[in-house]
């Protein structure tokens, strides 16, 4: 049995909870918030453009964040810890099978396989075209199939193009979300998405079905495009096809 002096004192415990926690639990909660408020401060402060991999997240953040920290992130004024969210994006793990959620959350921080990023670079010894084209960051399914070019993003596989419109319905289907669906796509309609599903274990189900779905569907549609005679194709098309407006292409 221990015995602590009565004049024993201690210092530097955190604030009582609401919710039980052992010391080290809290501590860890505790130092998860820190790293996160230090990471949204990183992510803030780079104000990332939209070749970046953190270009979505911060326009989540700005979505989710308070109005006096949008105001400061408008203004492009310094931020700090205590500007920032305590709580994590999605606040509990949907029931969903981890490789779903997995490629949701490699989505949204820009780490999957979109070309506003990476220019297509796996792809260029297939299609040496791609090396010099102006449109190295653009949607091929887009280009090849409907003579046009837009920026390939994550926003705009969610929101516009047809190489995912059954992927899409079947979302509609499930999550009646169709409003967020009938303006025209953006990275801020995308963060806008995320702040309306991110408390809804459900919806995150079905979006992050949907994002597996799309990196399927991506992968099959280039691997048909690796055959000689869609190579020629895609070659010739690249320089000629209309370019889409999209505010954030490069
Ligand atoms: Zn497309």
């Amino acid at each position: 049995m221990m015995r602590y002096a009565y004049h024993l004192t201690w210092t530097g415990v955190p604030p009582s909870r609401t919710f039980e926690l052992s010391l080290s639990r809290q501590f860890q909660a505790d130092l998860f918030i820190k790293k996160w408020q230090e990471r949204q401060c990183s992510v803030i402060a780079s104000r990332p453009c939209s070749t970046r991999q953190d270009f979505i997240l911060f326009h989540i953040l700005n979505a989710l964040g308070s109005s006096a920290l949008r105001d400061k992130m408008a203004s492009n004024l310094p931020v700090t810890e205590n500007d920032t969210l305590e709580s994590p994006i999605f606040l509990e793990l949907p029931k969903v099978n981890t490789d779903s959620f997995r490629v949701l959350l490699r989505t949204l921080a820009g780490l999957e396989d979109f070309a506003r990023t990476n220019s297509h670079y796996a792809r260029r010894k297939c299609h040496p075209t791609l090396r010099t084209s102006p449109y190295s960051r653009g949607c091929l399914y887009c280009c090849f199939h409907h003579n046009i070019h837009y920026l390939d993003s994550e926003w705009h596989s969610i929101f516009d193009c047809p190489l995912n419109l059954a992927a899409r319905e079947e979302f509609l289907l499930l999550t009646k979300l169709n409003h967020f669906f009938e303006c025209s796509n953006s990275v801020e309609r995308l963060a806008l998405l995320i702040a309306h599903i991110r408390e809804n274990s459900s919806l995150v189900h079905a979006l992050s079905r949907f994002a597996l779905q799309i990196q399927t569907n991506r992968r099959n549609w280039f691997r048909q495009l690796s055959t000689e005679a869609n190579k020629t194709t895609l070659a010739a098309k690249l320089p000629v096809v209309e370019h889409a407006f999209d505010p954030v292409w490069i």
